[in-house]
């Protein structure tokens, strides 16, 4: 797994998809400490494990997705981006360059709809999160309202953990856990009205932030099928898995009798098969087009 050199860019660090680098300043020829380059790579990685092979065209897919997002909720919230025209020709359409800020520790979920981990939360005790939800919910049942379900940033290679609010207030402050939580399940809404009115709903998802004297600002992607579960939603049923457009697929088939991966094995999953693989190209690029109504071209 190699990352692109990048003249003119230092390389500060990769991330499971996403490789970082710092603009050099041309003056002193140091990185610059005020902005970023954020290069989606086409890594996929489920389950907590990075898989083989990429797929073709998802870090194009991700990165443009996530502008056109970043537009939509602009009334709502800063995004950290500066520009997306403005990088180096290798890595054009997948990258972006961004302010650099200081991240909360906090993954900032919201869910509207209850599967996954969040599901089997409810399961052990009625709770999310520690918010307590009506009984008889089951696998894909919409919630009465979307609930924030916050997890650690754990760091690379180690699984997040539910947070309650409470531990959120204790760790970033009573104001910014407001702001968190309060624009965080702005983004899921402004999300699904828009998603809904071409076909998708969007379970639940994930956002981070970055903060601005003290103020949030919205950073690395959003609202896309890495951060979120997208379902068609002519095929919604509660009380089984959904059908989805993420990567939902590729954990289905790494679970499924056909890999003849065994999760607890600790042993890595098996390299996906070109037609799995192909699929799942599938997948993103059909969610890009139906929710932007653009064709997707990969590099701009
Ligand atoms: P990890 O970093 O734990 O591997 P990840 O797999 O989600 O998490 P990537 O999405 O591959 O990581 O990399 C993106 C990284 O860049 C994340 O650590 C994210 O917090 C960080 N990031 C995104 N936007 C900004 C920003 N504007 N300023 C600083 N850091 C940012
Ligand atoms: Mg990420």
């Amino acid at each position: 797994m190699t990352s692109p050199q990048l003249p003119g860019f230092a390389h500060l660090y990769s991330g499971k998809v996403r490789d970082l680098y710092a603009p050099l300043d041309p003056a002193t020829g140091r990185p610059r400490d005020d902005e970023l380059l954020l290069v989606a790579s086409d890594r996929i990685s489920a389950f907590d494990f990075a898989l083989d092979p990429a797929i073709p065209d998802k870090g194009a897919v991700l990165t443009q997705l996530s502008l056109w997002w970043f537009e939509q909720l602009a009334d709502l919230v800063p995004s950290h981006v500066v520009s997306a025209s403005d990088v180096p020709a290798e890595v054009a359409g997948r990258a972006v360059r961004v302010r650099r800020l200081q991240m909360l520790p906090v993954e900032c979920v919201a869910r509207a709809y209850l599967t996954g981990g969040g599901l089997r939360e409810y399961r052990a005790d009625g709770h999310v999160s520690g918010v307590r939800l009506p009984d008889g919910l089951t696998d894909g049942s919409r919630l009465p309202e979307p609930v924030f379900t916050p997890s650690t940033k754990a760091p690379k290679g180690e699984h997040d953990e539910p947070m309650s609010y409470a531990q959120v207030e204790a760790l970033i402050g009573a104001d910014l856990a407001a702001q968190a939580r309060d624009l965080t399940v702005a983004i899921l809404n402004r999300g699904n009205e828009i998603a809904g009115a071409r076909g998708i709903l969007i379970a639940d998802t994930k956002v981070e932030f970055g903060v601005v004297d003290g103020r949030l600002v919205l950073a690395d992607e959003v609202l896309t099928p890495d951060s979120s579960r997208f379902w068609p939603a002519d095929q919604w049923e509660p009380g089984r898995p959904q059908p989805s457009f993420d990567k939902e697929y590729v954990r289905e088939w790494l679970t499924s009798p056909e890999s003849g991966w065994d999760r607890g094995s600790g042993a890595p999953p098996p390299r996906l098969p070109d037609d799995v693989v192909e699929r799942t190209r599938a997948k993103y690029v059909e969610a890009y087009e139906r929710l932007t109504g653009q064709e997707f071209t990969p590099a701009r």
